[in-house]
């Protein structure tokens, strides 16, 4: 089959123009890169993630130590603690650049940066702009940035579906358009690529995330045998409400204004689970929301008592949800379930961004950088983006590359695109209820099977890559036999020691566990059943 091939210089490329990429490219300047972006610059529905809020250690009294004792404490015995003193030292430097970009932060009383609290953080230390919109404003600087930018060459309405390498290292893409379901794919060669995809919560029937976090970023560096650190992990928001795709988060300044959680009796499912009863750590609250769910009692968050006429102001993005849902949250309780909101693992990266993989880095939520370990804590998810994509720029400006030889045909392998649909379904929902909140060794072990079949089989290449990255999370999740931070195993409730390291792996070693467990003979049935 041919297909076209795109002329480049030698530049670095980047791939995803989320806050990660774009941030990436602007420190590189003015150094030449190509940004691919799936659609036009700035025109892509983050949906809620726009609201997100960032952590740095900006108040009186706050200081970077604790910030990183903050991430220590949460992440369940395996943060690199290195990376996390490392990344609150650089939170200050960013919030600064952010600010010299024009991102108006909101003040205090007495002209200093406004800072508030978040679960796990030991001191005030969000900052957002306008309440609600601080990731939208982020981003729509961030756009405007490299808009002006002439170093940066933009290539809007391209996906990546391959990474291409020879002996070891980065030569190139595969791309395709994203207008055209039927377009050939088209070859990019590139001495560098910088992976900034973002997550991977749409593997998932329930999530929070928007469409593009398909974890295609993460299953084509896995393809291309780069090493996965941590892919187990996987944060639920235990309050995103139910019958919307993607599920709208019922934020937790909520409960924290007083709206409770309750069951169809009106039942406070959580005071007798957790001492902080409906704030509890949020895996905790994801596991009690689930009892109540597997129990067919129903979870709701009740916060009539909460919010009056002034909903629309005070909390815009649930208000819009509730509309839609054809519910008035001031009368009624809003029905809530857990679903994937951020993944802790990815491509594993050293303090650099550089991957195992020579010629490929990665930044944002698509990158471990160690910093997490089984748990994320609030506003860490921007912050990482940026101190990352900033560190991979002066990683880079050390690194010169020769111009890269045009590729041939051959490496183009993928065969013809054939349509998603049932079977990207069928992988989320396997995801949601056997990869989910709770899981359990035979329930893991079936998703393995299943999911394998699927990465084997698919003639979709998008659908065979999130096959590919679902498979790195179920495998690891069957051989973590423990429970820790996010990683909830019914039938291995406690911390084992002998697991309290973080979990490195390849699609190669997947794949094997795959093979394993499908040659398994089969569990007898009882002899009830088989007659
Ligand atoms: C509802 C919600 C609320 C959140 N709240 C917060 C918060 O308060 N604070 C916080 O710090 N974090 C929060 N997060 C997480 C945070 O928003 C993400 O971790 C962060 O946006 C990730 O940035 P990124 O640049 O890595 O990826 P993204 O911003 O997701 O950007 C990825 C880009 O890559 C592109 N892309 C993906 N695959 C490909 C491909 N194969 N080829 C080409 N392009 C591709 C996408 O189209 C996109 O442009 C929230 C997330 C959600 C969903």
């Amino acid at each position: 089959m041919h297909c076209d091939q795109i002329e480049t210089s030698g530049q670095i490329v980047i791939v995803g123009a989320g806050v990660a990429g774009l941030s990436c490219a602007l420190s590189l300047a003015p150094r030449p890169v190509i940004l691919i972006s799936a659609t036009a610059l700035g025109e892509e529905s983050f949906g809620a993630t726009m609201q997100a809020d960032i952590a740095a250690a900006v108040s009186a009294g706050d200081s970077a130590d604790s910030h990183a004792a903050d991430m220590i404490a949460a992440g369940g015995g395996l943060v690199d603690e290195d990376a996390a003193r490392a990344l609150a030292r650089d939170a200050a430097g960013r919030i600064e650049h952010l600010m010299r970009l024009g991102v108006t932060f909101d003040r205090d009383p007495r002209g200093g940066l406004a800072t508030s609290r978040a679960a796990a953080h030991s001191a005030r230390r969000i900052l957002s702009v306008r309440g609600d919109f601080t990731g939208q404003a982020i981003v729509a600087a961030l756009v405007a940035a490299v808009r002006a930018t002439p170093s940066i060459q933009l290539m809007e309405g391209y996906v990546a579906d391959t990474l291409l390498t020879d002996n070891g290292a980065v030569r190139g893409l595969q791309l395709r358009r994203t207008d055209e379901n039927d377009a050939a794919p088209v070859l990019m060669a590139a001495p560098a690529v910088v992976l900034a995809t973002g997550g991977i919560g749409r593997l998932f029937a329930a999530t929070t995330n928007p469409d593009h976090a398909n974890g295609i970023g993460l299953a084509i560096a896995a393809r291309a045998g780069a090493v996965i650190a941590d892919p187990e992990f996987v944060q639920f928001h235990p309050t995103a409400m139910t019958g919307q795709d993607p599920a709208p988060v019922v934020s937790e300044s909520l409960r924290g204004a007083g709206a409770i959680l309750v069951n169809r009796r009106g039942q406070r499912f959580m005071l007798p689970r957790h001492p902080l009863v409906d704030l509890a750590p949020r895996d905790t609250v994801a596991r009690g929301i689930m009892a109540e769910l597997t129990a067919g009692r129903g979870a709701f968050l009740d916060a009539r008592d909460v919010l009056d006429e002034d909903v629309a102001e005070r909390y815009p993005v649930l208000h819009r949800a509730c509309i839609a849902a054809g519910l008035d949250p001031t009368r009624q309780p809003i029905p809530v379930a857990p679903a994937a909101h951020f993944h802790m693992g990815g491509i594993a990266v050293d303090g650099r961004g550089r991957s195992s993989i020579e010629g490929l880095w990665a930044a944002g939520e698509v990158a471990a950088t160690g910093t997490d370990g089984a748990n994320h804590i609030a506003g860490n998810a921007l912050l990482s983006a940026l101190v990352f994509a900033d560190r991979i720029a002066e990683d880079l400006s050390g690194c010169s590359f020769a111009r890269c030889p045009a590729l041939h045909d051959s490496a183009f392998a993928a065969p013809p695109r054939a349509h998603a649909g049932p079977g990207e379904r069928t992988l989320r929902e396997i995801m949601t209820s056997q990869v989910g909140v709770i899981r359990d060794e035979d329930g893991l072990a079936d998703a393995v099977t299943a999911i394998a079949r699927l990465e084997r089989d698919s003639l979709d290449p998008a659908l065979r890559n999130m096959a590919s990255t679902a498979l790195l999370i179920a495998t690891a999740a069957w051989s973590r036999r423990e429970s820790r931070g996010a990683h909830c195993r019914v039938d291995c409730p406690a911390e084992n020691p002998v697991f309290a390291q973080r979990t490195m792996t390849t699609l190669a070693a997947a794949r094997e566990i795959a093979d394993e467990l499908a040659a398994r003979p089969a569990p007898r049935l009882p002899r009830s059943l088989s007659a």
